[in-house]
């Protein structure tokens, strides 16, 4: 007997589910039924087929760190960014690769996964885009590349290590940092990489004056 898959539901523990309803509402995403108990809550949050789990507990679970990624695609990513926009999210645009012709958008739920909007196909009231091409997946990334290498590119070699420890053999073209301020110089493939899968990455630009700077002039 063949094994049919119905769907798949994608599950994931929040902090505080109320706030995480209202983030997956503005994704388009609407209560399909929910329960409440002195110790736990739990939301479906559903889109046609489509749905998402959220659950919480009282005290929170333990939950390591993980690079929890939902990719979400939409008919209209213009519609899902204006109420994105509208709401205050930040988002970052990651250009147009192969698999989002429309576009992509990354932005982080309120616990901080990565969510990434998309849309597969390039609709006919869009412009061709000017990095549909494959070298030129993201767009931001290689701006700072070009930003590092006019002020006289790096010596850092990436500071990734692949298996078995061996460094990677490309030399670093951006330097990444996160919100509890590690950093590194990596390379454009390990930085896409980075980009993706670490929640709350970021290119830490090197055209603008940092912290330090503000602090000397205080
Ligand atoms: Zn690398």
């Amino acid at each position: 007997m063949p094994q049919v898959v119905r769907s798949i539901v994608a599950v994931t523990y929040v902090r505080d589910i109320d706030a995480s309803r209202a983030f997956y509402e503005l994704l388009g995403f609407g209560e399909y039924s929910s329960g409440r108990a002195a110790t736990a809550a739990w939301t479906v949050m559903q889109q046609g087929e489509v749905l998402i789990l959220l659950g919480s507990t009282k005290p929170p679970l333990e939950i390591p760190r993980l690079p929890l990624l939902f990719y979400v695609f939409y008919a209209d990513l213009d519609a899902v960014v204006a109420a994105l926009d509208a709401a205050g999210i930040q988002m970052t645009r990651t250009g147009h690769p192969p698999h989002a012709l429309g576009g992509e958008v990354k932005v982080a739920d309120p616990d901080g996964n990565t969510v990434l909007l998309g849309q597969r196909e390039r609709s006919a009231s869009q412009a061709p885009a000017a990095d549909d091409d494959v070298s030129v997946q993201f767009s931001l990334l290689k701006e700072a590349a070009v930003v590092v290498a006019a002020q006289g590119g790096t010596s850092h070699a990436c500071e990734v290590r692949g298996q078995g420890g061996r460094p990677c053999p490309n030399m670093a073209e951006v330097k990444l940092a996160d919100s509890l301020g590690d950093s590194a110089w990596v390379c454009l493939l390990h930085a896409e990489d980075i980009l993706v899968t670490v929640p709350n990455a970021f290119i830490a630009s090197q055209g603008d004056r940092g912290i330090a700077a503000f602090l000397a002039r205080h």
